[in-house]
């Protein structure tokens, strides 16, 4: 049997992590969620509704561009990208998003809920519920909605409802706890939507299995390049969905390295990164156990990353599984090197990436160099850095030219 045929076992678990820590309410809807998605996977409407909304409305297959001028600078193995960025709304996201939509109405749902820290996920998901003709609830922190403004204004304009929360330090964890009690109120009319390889199974799995569409098409897209595999592929590694989905298809193809990119933000004492597999332990949150970073009472730790999308305190429990297991391997980037790289991408290759992709290039840069020219290097570029440029700028000055 495949890898992806036996992860996770029927209870949501890939080794000893993942599984569903819920309340008593939620079993029931929880399991019908598992159901509806065992029968769905399977259905060729199903499989045929996505793939028309992905070609014709989403921008799919996205191509994969050879960094010939970034693969030169860094001199060593070839870069090649995954282009996410070039989906509607600007990143990998609408890959679940619009399938979990799917979903929602599969299960005659009229109202889809979920948190947001910078505001993608809530964007995404405004955008796949305005599309589908759903209602949508985004919760997000107060400090997050100063923060994010655009977002926030993209997210009612697509239609979309924003609810500020007011409690704790008013950010990420917060609104999750408020989305997940809004859910619970209102379980037989709407569903959770989980914005990564996250949360209590069977989200990990649906969200892995819509994200593996990158993979699939990065196999064959990859033969037309170079008539092989690649020797490695990196992507960033937040809650771990868009590395979960490049990986997937790669994962029995034991020749190909698999990196992980985890942030190192400012530096290594705790409240300063967000790198949950290298400074992390097991433990339970959010519904799952995995491995995740804890302050000294043993709760989810603060965590830090210039790019906001990739700073939570835990990570999928896939990611978990395979890194124990020695199938992934984690790199490390610092905010210093993601914007570095964030500038040297624009300037070589015309291409303005998000910070959180940066962290990969980064990644991918620091890995060529240690290759011969006649390797190759996969980076999957979740998104493009538009929400990003003003940030950047204001605080870091833009170098002069490469070339
Ligand atoms: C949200 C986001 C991420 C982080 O999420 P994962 O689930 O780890 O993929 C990475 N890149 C971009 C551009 C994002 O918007």
């Amino acid at each position: 049997m495949s890898y992806l045929e036996s992860h996770p076992d029927e209870n949501g678990y890939f080794g000893r992590f993942g599984g569903a820590f819920i309340p008593p309410v939620l079993e029931q809807p929880f399991a019908e969620i598992t159901k509806a998605y065992g029968e769905l996977k399977n259905s060729p409407k199903f499989l045929e509704d996505l793939k028309y909304v992905r070609k014709h409305y989403q921008g799919r297959p996205t191509p994969i561009s050879y960094a010939k001028n970034l693969s030169e600078y860094c001199g060593g193995a070839k870069i090649y990208l995954k282009r996410e960025d070039l989906n509607h709304t600007g990143a990998h996201k609408l890959n679940h998003c619009m399938a979990e939509v799917i979903l929602a109405k599969h299960l005659g749902k009229t109202k889809v809920i979920a948190e947001t820290g910078a505001g993608q996920h809530g964007v995404a998901l405004a955008t796949a519920a305005a599309y589908f003709g759903l209602e949508c609830e985004i919760h997000m922190g107060e400090v997050d909605i100063v923060k994010e403004h655009p977002n926030v204004i993209r997210m009612k304009i697509l239609g979309a409802k924003v609810i500020p929360v007011s409690h704790g330090l008013k950010t990420l964890k917060e609104a999750v706890d408020s989305a997940f009690d809004s859910y619970i109120a209102q379980v037989d009319s709407s569903i959770y939507c989980i914005g990564s390889v996250v949360g209590p199974h069977p989200f990990p799995l649906m969200v892995r299995d819509f994200q593996s569409v990158v993979g699939h098409e990065s196999k064959e897209q990859f033969f037309e390049h170079e008539d092989s595999l690649p020797d490695a592929i990196v992507a960033c590694v937040g809650g771990g969905s868009n590395s979960m989905g490049i990986f997937s298809a790669f994962i029995d193809d034991k020749e190909v390295a698999l990196y992980g990119v985890e942030p190192m933000g400012r530096g290594e004492k705790l409240g300063d990164h967000a790198a949950s597999l290298t400074y992390g332990e097991e433990g339970v949150m959010h519904g799952f156990n995995s491995i995740m970073l804890k302050d000294d009472k043993g709760e989810a730790a603060p965590v830090y990353s210039i790019g906001s999308g990739i700073d939570y305190p835990s990570v999928g429990p896939e990611h978990a599984h395979l890194m124990s297991i020695g199938r992934t391997k984690v790199g490390l980037c610092n905010d210093d090197e993601a914007v570095e790289a964030f500038y040297t991408l624009s300037q070589l290759e015309g291409i303005i990436p998000a910070l959180e992709s940066a962290h990969a290039v980064a990644y991918a840069m620091k890995l060529a160099k240690t290759l011969g020219s006649d390797k190759t290097i996969l980076v999957n570029l979740s998104g493009r850095g538009d929400k990003d440029v003003d940030f950047v700028v204001e605080n870091y000055p833009i170098p002069n030219a490469k070339f």
